[in-house]
């Protein structure tokens, strides 16, 4: 045919596939339900792995262990990045095929020094992480997650809000009878990033102290006292996100979507973790990375732009009996990647935002970016026609549906993903994702079927890249 249509992938499964999508969908929430930063995504997914023969790449160092075909190993930095390698049959000088993905969402941070009292209420202070629309931060329920490090060298978990018992947190809005000023700004503007305050408790402590002010504050203090064994100076080092409280759930009469916080970009992490879990003993060696802080630009020691990723390839080729500064660019060199990551899906609420036949749309399968960026291309990893033509081969050869897309209309905005770090040393990199409605709101929604294309995806590159 010449013509190339773009199907829609439901009317393509039978009802076993349709159960194997759907069991795939429902791992999936329960996943993003349970894990709502990076830290819990690392724990959980440590776990799984070393459930499944991976293991610990430093203590493989430290017993100076010889790695052979078929091995697994897996890399945790600071509990935030995660990468795991399945050692192939071919020569790892060959290259490997890498799928990569982030585990940060976009979300609230405590500032270092949070705590306050005002109007007789205690109040927490917060600095948004990643790209946030405040205004659809506010009336809603909030959920705490995170860590707090304490002298000694104890390092507290902290999840309140999930449990149907547990108290929720927000962050209030203006009522609309007083907001006649705050309906005439900008959308931008309504909301300040100084004006994301959330309400933490409104109880004073039970004192005979006449001159002891902040009642609430000191109340609050002594709850955390209580709970957690903490005073107020260890909160400077503590890492707390709010985050929407609750679980994923189905989405639409059919239940045909997701509706859930995080799916940028755990919904491409969950797809690659569970696909290197899959393919055993591969031709190539695959890996897999899960990394950190790709939503405030991939700086920092747990992200992308780190060495710690090529610090691993180098461990790796060691415990091989491999090692040399050549061998390790060699290696990066010669390898493939899909690089994954949401984009915008076809929303007609939103027609004037996208270009119709350039367009990612629910249903039709995972999708194939070339290349993203903004205002002419700037920013961006362009695929080479090349590899492009061996992944359509890929996808056609192992029944996967695909699309293609631009993230949005020339010049409207844009985006950048982790591809053009990678695409540094010289590997065959391609942007590759599903499309999202509402990406970055505290409820994002994705398609089932897309889901599990992409999984399939990953599954054929691994096996035949
Ligand atoms: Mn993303
Ligand atoms: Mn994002």
């Amino acid at each position: 045919m010449l013509k190339k249509e773009y199907k829609d992938a439901w009317t393509t499964y039978n009802e076993e596939d349709k159960k194997a999508l759907f069991d795939y969908a429902e791992r999936y929430r329960k996943f993003i339900s349970d894990n709502k930063t990076e830290r819990e995504c690392v724990e959980t997914l440590v776990k799984e792995a070393e459930q499944h023969g991976y293991k610990n790449l430093d203590e493989c160092i430290k017993n100076n262990a010889q790695l052979k075909t078929g091995d697994k190993v897996y890399a945790n930095y600071g509990n935030k990045t995660l990468i795991l390698y399945c050692i192939g049959k071919n020569d790892i000088l060959d290259g490997m095929n890498l799928l990569g993905a982030h585990l940060d969402s976009p979300r609230l941070d405590l500032k270092p020094n949070p705590l306050y009292e005002d109007t007789n209420l205690a109040m927490l202070k917060t600095h948004y992480y990643g790209g946030v629309k405040k205004y659809q931060w506010v009336s809603l329920p909030l959920a705490m997650h995170g860590v707090i490090a304490k002298k000694d060298g104890t390092v507290i978990k902290v999840v309140i809000g999930e449990s149907e018992d547990d108290p929720v947190f927000g962050i209030s809005d203006l009522l609309i009878h007083l907001a006649s000023e705050q309906m005439e700004k900008k959308l931008k503007e309504a909301i300040s990033g100084e004006d994301l305050n959330v309400c933490f408790g409104t109880l004073p402590i039970d004192t005979d102290d006449e001159k002891l002010k902040n009642k609430v504050k000191e109340n609050v203090l002594q709850i955390l006292n209580t709970k957690y064994d903490i005073t107020e100076e260890d909160l400077f080092s503590s890492e707390i996100q709010l985050v929407p409280a609750g679980k994923a759930r189905d989405y639409g009469i059919d239940k045909s979507m997701v509706a859930g916080y995080g799916q940028d970009d755990r919904v491409c992490s969950y797809a690659s973790f569970e696909a290197i879990l899959e393919v055993e003993n591969p031709d190539k060696t695959t890996c897999c990375i899960l990394v950190d802080k790709e939503e405030i630009g991939s700086v920092g020691a747990s992200g992308m732009n780190s060495n710690y990723f090529e610090n691993t390839v180098a461990e790796l080729l060691n415990l091989l009996g491999k090692y040399s500064e050549l061998n390790v660019r060699r290696v990066l060199s010669k390898s493939k990647m899909l690089s994954s990551d949401v984009t915008a899906g076809a929303d007609p609420n939103f027609p004037s935002a996208l270009e119709k036949n350039n367009a990612a749309y629910f249903g039709k399968g995972v999708v194939l970016m070339k290349y993203t960026g903004s205002r002419g291309k700037s920013g961006s990893n362009e695929a080479n026609a090349e590899y492009v033509a061996q992944l359509r081969k890929i996808m056609e050869d192992n029944n996967v549906y695909w699309q293609t897309c631009e993230l949005g209309k020339i010049d409207l905005g844009g985006g950048g993903t982790i591809a053009y770090i990678l695409a540094k040393y010289g590997m065959d990199v391609i942007d590759c994702g599903v499309p999202v409605h509402s990406m970055h709101a505290p409820w994002e929604i994705t398609s089932k079927v897309d889901l599990y294309e992409m999984r399939k995806a990953y599954v054929a590159f691994l096996k035949d890249a």
